[in-house]
């Protein structure tokens, strides 16, 4: 990919636009395009004003002295500099689309980029937001792609050797081939600097890198994402054996794993592209996406489209896109859109939004029937009233999973399963009565009687008893009488439309 911008520049593009959030690994991109090529390198931006970065890197650990050549100022005099000296180079902008809205700016940058071929001006725009549509013809786009496997071995070798060089303590390297190829993979995903940052962590805490850090370095980019945007890494250390019930669903999920191996593509197979699991609430669908997961062997990444609107107002699509590159990038993943009917609530309905979550949901449609990446999309909705009808046509989802309440059969498991979960032996329990008394109770409060239950044992200072759970299940009043109607409605629904789950 790097290869790609050198050729750009070689080739007298002379305005290329990378949009990215990633700045600092587009500015090593750059920078080492520019080197290779042996052009001067320059930068600017509102804030630095235009700078010109030293022929030669510096040595390791230390920053690179720029020379000032115009201070912070108006727009127009950089590139009326620029127009006068036309000093070969690539010049690196920063953060200057919206400038380009100006007349006068478009204007002098249209005469720059006139005379850029033939003075081997090349200008490489970096900026965070779309750039205006007043200069998208007249750019070529660069996408900077996440690191490659290639890239992340480089920055595993880099980090080690800046960390032992630093420490003041001996710092040690205990890494198979495989360990260390482990580690390269669960650090896809993450920009070079990210990587970094987590390797170095990881390897500060105990003053060597071994194969244990797998585990600290898998937190270290959890935290990473979460921190950094609406895609989150959750930990699923779950079995099919947590499910109580969803016989059917779990019997076809069973069947796709393995999907995404060489020899079911050999086979012939294409790879499952996702399921759609609706229905009522606390019954599990989360808990499948966490099972689905684990069992597959496969990281799981919640992308939380709500935060797209709340933290990255004005940016929410191009957001949502580099969620779904990112998540390409560290594919084989399983995908996890929780609540999905909530996320694009107004894509339905004439929205009050401007039509964002309309776009919005148009991006990630296009995205599902597009994208040809190793992921499994994992969609959970409650409300279908909300749902757009284009989620449901066909070719979206491979599956779409009616989840009722669990029956008769089904609640005995789940009481068994959260009783064993809390080391209770279930054996002098009888679970069938119980589960009987509790017709049109949830999953989760099924747990939530278990857990209850054992509260009121510990403070009567006794072992949990039959009796306890009776008197919990009695005392609950479940969410399906409260909600008969919304219930109904959503079975009848589903009854043509979906799969039974059980
Ligand atoms: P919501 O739509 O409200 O998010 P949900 O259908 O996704 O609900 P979960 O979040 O998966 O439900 O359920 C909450 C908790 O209830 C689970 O973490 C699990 O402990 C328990 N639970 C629910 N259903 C089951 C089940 N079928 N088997 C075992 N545990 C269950």
């Amino acid at each position: 990919m790097p290869e790609q911008l050198r050729l750009l520049i070689q080739a007298g593009h002379p305005l290329i636009s990378i949009e990215t959030i990633d700045e600092e690994r587009a500015l090593d991109t750059i920078h080492s395009a520019a080197r290779k090529l042996n052009r001067p390198l320059f930068h600017w931006s509102m804030y630095t004003g235009l700078t010109a970065a030293p022929l030669y890197d510096p040595p390791d650990g230390k920053e690179a002295v720029h020379e000032q050549l115009l201070k912070p100022g108006k727009t127009q005099d950089m590139l009326l500099h620029l127009l006068k000296e036309k000093q070969p180079g690539v010049y690196v902008f920063k953060d200057f689309g919206p400038h380009c809205k100006e007349a006068l700016i478009h204007r002098l940058l249209r005469e720059i980029l006139h005379l850029a071929e033939a003075n081997r001006m090349t200008i490489v725009m970096i900026d965070s937001l779309p750039i205006p549509d007043e200069i998208r013809r007249l750019v070529v786009r660069y996408e900077l792609g996440w690191p490659s496997v290639e890239e992340l071995e480089e920055v595993l070798k880099q980090t080690f050797l800046n960390v032992r060089n630093r420490s003041f303590e001996e710092i040690t390297l205990r890494l198979r081939k495989g360990d260390r190829d482990r580690i390269v993979q669960s650090l896809r995903g993450l920009s070079c600097r990210e990587a970094a940052r987590v390797i170095a962590s990881a390897i500060y805490d105990d003053n060597q890198l071994d194969e244990t850090d797998l585990p600290r370095i898998i937190d270290g980019k959890r935290q990473l994402l979460s921190s950094s945007g609406c895609l989150e890494s959750i930990a699923a250390d779950f079995s099919p054996d947590d499910i109580g019930g969803l016989s059917n669903l779990k019997n076809w999920l069973s069947q796709r794993r393995g999907g995404f191996a060489p020899e079911s593509q050999q086979f012939g197979l294409e790879w499952p592209r996702g399921v759609l699991m609706l229905g009522v609430p606390g019954c599990g669908k989360s808990l499948c996406a966490k099972v689905v997961a684990a069992d597959w062997g496969m990281p799981l990444l919640r992308l939380d489209p709500g935060v797209l609107y709340q933290k990255y107002i004005g940016e929410s699509e191009n957001q949502l896109r580099q969620a779904l590159r990112q998540a390409e990038a560290m594919a084989p993943v399983i995908l996890w859109v929780d609540e999905i009917e909530k996320a694009f609530a107004s894509a339905q309905a004439s929205s009050a939004d401007g039509g964002l979550s309309k776009r919005m949901f148009g991006t990630l449609l296009s995205w599902m029937q597009d994208h040809r990446h190793p992921i499994f999309l994992v969609a959970t909705a409650n409300d279908i009233s909300a749902l757009p009808p284009e989620l449901m046509r066909k070719g979206r989802f491979d599956e779409v999973f009616f989840v009722d309440l669990p029956q008769q059969e089904a609640r005995r498991q789940i009481l068994e399963i959260h009783l064993s979960r809390r080391k209770i032996d279930s054996a002098p329990f009888d679970l069938d009565q119980l589960a009987a008394q509790a017709e049109e109770f949830s999953g989760s409060e099924l747990e939530q009687v278990v857990i209850s239950a054992q509260f009121a044992a510990y403070h009567a200072k006794t072992s949990l008893s039959q009796e306890h759970l009776s008197q919990e299940i009695s005392k609950t009043r479940p969410l399906a009488t409260l909600s008969a109607e919304t219930i109904a409605r959503l079975r009848s629904w589903a009854e043509h439309r979906c799969i039974k789950a059980d």
